[in-house]
């Protein structure tokens, strides 16, 4: 439940419905405008698209970033992509492309920690926390081809500037394109009924059997889930991830220490002080400000859940954050919780949070003209910032 990589990219290429299962990362390729008879070689630029929240001394920003570096040493090759990864069109790398693939050095996780001592040298000091969400980290491929003596940028069709300089694409170390795919069928493991899901979703639905599904590396795995029982009728029902989790560093075992750490003005009943606390979180991708109001409110308010023995027949909001990047930004959570503000700030690197499980529970909405609404809770999400998902 708890793992890292699990986004599903819908396969394109397949006549029975499928998904594709990245190791690690995404690839994609940039399009090349190479003469037909040129060889294409592609060079792996990592990629740090997302957003990153930071709590300095002044309270907790987010910014929007999209940052990249080149993941072979080689002079030859700019430093990043520039705005390449931006302004052109991008494909995903499949077992069907063409063209030799150079190999990137290092893994996910050396880019990612490069990526975030970037980031986080650029803020002002101190930076108490640093977490990203989003889609985070991707390897694009940038294409050249030799003409000659010279090697070419394929995307401009033009000179590399400095390729004198550099040793030859050839004597790098090269792998296959698409090897880092799995083909994940879409069908229910228990019924064999076609599993819905869009594009990009992270959990596959089985509406015959009433199963949630995610892919691993060893296949479909089912979701534990729950829903927030509520006598009102709804009209959507919009996912969030529920994380039980260890608090090292601060007294964080139940809701009386919630109380006591947001410094809430109320006096709770014994029952309701003893409750076990949990992390709450969404898990649909929405703006910066929205997720972590979200995420206070509804880790504030530990509303109650119920087994979800049958999916509800209303709309089901896609999954399309992962529990891993969740579990990453508990910290900013808390920080966001904790009063008074200022002096729980410079705490906050000596606290540990260990996750321990998690669960997907689906939350009861109305639709109203602009917005989805929880009167209960007294939450609303504006439906225009979940259409606009591709700023994450
Ligand atoms: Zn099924």
């Amino acid at each position: 439940m708890l793992g890292e990589s699990d986004r599903l990219y819908r396969c394109d290429f397949c006549r029975v419905q499928s998904y594709l299962l990245p190791r690690n990362v995404a690839r994609y390729v940039l399009p090349h405008r190479a003469p037909a008879d040129r060889e294409i070689a592609y060079v792996p630029y990592w990629r740090f698209k997302g957003i990153l929240f930071t709590c300095g001394v002044d309270g907790i920003r987010h910014r929007f970033t999209d940052d990249s570096h080149c993941a072979v040493d080689n002079p030859a090759f700019p430093p990043s992509l520039g705005l390449r990864s931006q302004a052109l069109r991008l494909k995903f790398v499949t077992p069907a492309t063409t063209g030799t693939f150079l190999q990137p050095f290092g893994g996910p996780r050396q880019a990612r920690d490069f990526f975030m001592r970037r980031q986080a040298s650029r803020q002002p000091a101190p930076v108490f926390l640093q977490t990203q969400v989003g889609e985070s980290l991707s390897l694009i491929y940038t294409p050249i081809f030799r003409q000659g003596q010279r090697l070419y940028d394929g995307v401009l069709n033009r000179p590399l500037a400095r390729d004198a300089e550099a040793p030859p694409p050839e004597t790098h170390p090269v792998e296959p394109a698409g090897d880092h795919l799995r083909f994940i069928p879409a069908l229910c493991p228990i019924c064999g009924q076609d599993l819905e899901g869009r594009r990009d979703t992270l959990v596959l639905v089985c509406r015959q059997c009433d199963r949630l599904w995610r892919a691993t590396a060893k296949g479909l795995e089912e979701i534990r889930t729950a829903r927030m029982p509520s006598p009102e009728a709804a009209d959507a029902y919009l996912p969030f991830w529920r994380v039980r989790a260890e608090v090292k560093g601060i007294p964080l075992v139940n809701f009386g220490d919630l109380a006591h750490l947001a410094n809430l003005p109320t006096v709770l009943k014994p029952d309701r002080e003893s409750r076990p606390f949990r992390f709450w979180c969404p898990a649909f991708k929405v703006r910066p400000a929205t997720l972590l109001h979200l995420a206070s409110a509804l880790t504030l308010a530990q509303p109650p859940v119920e087994p979800l023995e049958k999916l509800p027949r209303e709309e089901l909001l896609p999954v399309t954050l992962p529990v891993a990047e969740t579990i990453d930004n508990l910290k900013i959570v808390l920080a966001a919780l904790a009063r008074p503000a200022r002096q729980f700030y410079p705490r906050l690197g000596a606290i540990d949070i260990v996750p321990k499980s998690a669960l997907l529970v689906f939350i009861p909405f109305t639709v109203g003209s602009h917005e989805y609404l929880q009167p209960e809770l007294k939450l609303a999400v504006n439906r225009n910032q979940l259409a606009l998902t591709g700023l994450l």
